[in-house]
């Protein structure tokens, strides 16, 4: 039972991606599961390539870093080539009403000028990151459901049409992890492409900038520490920080702290034990640029050769060749 996961280059990895999905990845990934950095989908919106390029570098060094299987990350666009054969054969299986239809779709592209082609087609390559790799199970957030319910559509058209080749993938809904919000604006959650970074907590932040972030962050009005994520989000999302990087429990936490300052330390120093070592063994990977391209030549590899007799097959059956 393959599992496959991906997070995009969009910005630095945070604390949220890290404690919401990378430590689990490590902590629970299989040999066959597969985690990418899914730097093809980073283009579907203006983007800079040389900012890309860096980010996904990143990425992989804290996915590695933070402990998840060297076997079994690898980096979309080295298999350009491979996934983008397999988005042509399913998007000539797919309708034009299909895309267009797509939640994603219709929110990112509303009011936009210039909407890239790719931002409507982005669920086929997406169809193809996952039916190429023979995934049955896909751990997703609400907003991208409709996009594996696609490529379940996909699979079971393309099988019915043209002869079995594809697993039926399902979406599976990731464990429940409390969602880390903005320090600034509680409101929204933390997020890599906020554009103010005051109350964003990155992984590879020196642990000065995290203990500067936390001291500013909001919390609210009243003096007493209790965890009320309704009435006080701010304060809130600081003791489920805590929680998580802990393994502890917010309410109880919370019992624990007579004021905020003494709560913010906790939480400062929680932090940089969680991020330190992380931080230091992807600094040490980025500065060992060998290093890290013959994992990700590794990767690549065993990824490709995984997919390569699904392609072959769905190129053959569609009468390619
Ligand atoms: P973007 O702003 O580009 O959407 P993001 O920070 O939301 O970036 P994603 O690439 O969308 O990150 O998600 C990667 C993984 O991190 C997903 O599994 C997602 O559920 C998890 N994740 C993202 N943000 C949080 C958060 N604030 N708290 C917990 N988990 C999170
Ligand atoms: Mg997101």
């Amino acid at each position: 039972m393959i599992r496959l996961s991906a997070i995009t280059p969009s910005g630095h990895v945070h604390l949220g991606n890290h404690l919401g999905a990378i430590r689990r990845w490590a902590a629970e990934g299989k040999p066959d599961d597969l985690y990418f950095i899914s730097d093809l989908h980073g283009m579907t919106s203006s983007h800079n390539p040389a900012v890309l390029r860096a980010l996904a570098r990143e990425q992989l060094a804290v996915l590695i870093a933070a402990g998840v299987g060297e076997r079994t990350v690898f980096v979309q666009s080295d298999l350009a080539r491979e996934l983008g054969a397999l988005t042509w054969v399913l998007e000539c299986t797919c309708s034009y009403g299909e895309a267009a239809r797509m939640i994603q779709f219709k929110e990112k592209s509303k009011g936009q000028a210039g909407v890239r082609l790719s931002l409507l087609t982005y669920p086929v390559l997406m169809a193809a990151d996952i039916l190429l790799q023979g995934a049955a199970q896909v751990p997703v957030g609400e907003d991208q459901r409709q996009h594996v319910e696609l490529a379940r559509v996909l699979a079971r058209r393309f099988n019915a049409t043209y002869g079995e080749v594809f697993t039926v993938p399902e979406a599976v809904l990731p464990p429940a992890a409390a969602r880390v919000r903005d320090l600034s604006e509680p409101a929204r959650k933390m997020s890599k492409s906020t554009r103010d970074a005051a109350g964003v907590l990155f992984v590879l932040d020196e642990p000065d900038a995290l203990r500067r972030k936390i001291k500013r962050a909001v919390t609210d009005g009243g003096s007493t520490v209790a965890y009320d994520p309704e009435g006080r989000p701010g304060l809130a999302n600081l003791l489920d920080i805590l929680a998580g990087c802990v393994d502890g429990d917010p309410v109880e936490l919370a019992a624990e702290y007579t004021s905020y300052g003494a709560l913010k330390a906790a939480v400062t120093e929680a932090v940089v034990e969680t991020l330190a070592p992380i931080r230091t063994a992807a600094t040490a990977l980025l500065d060992d640029p060998a290093e890290l391209d013959r994992i990700r030549k590794a990767g690549a590899t065993r990824a490709a050769e995984r997919g390569e007799h699904r392609l072959q097959s769905a190129l053959r059956l569609i009468g390619a060749g």
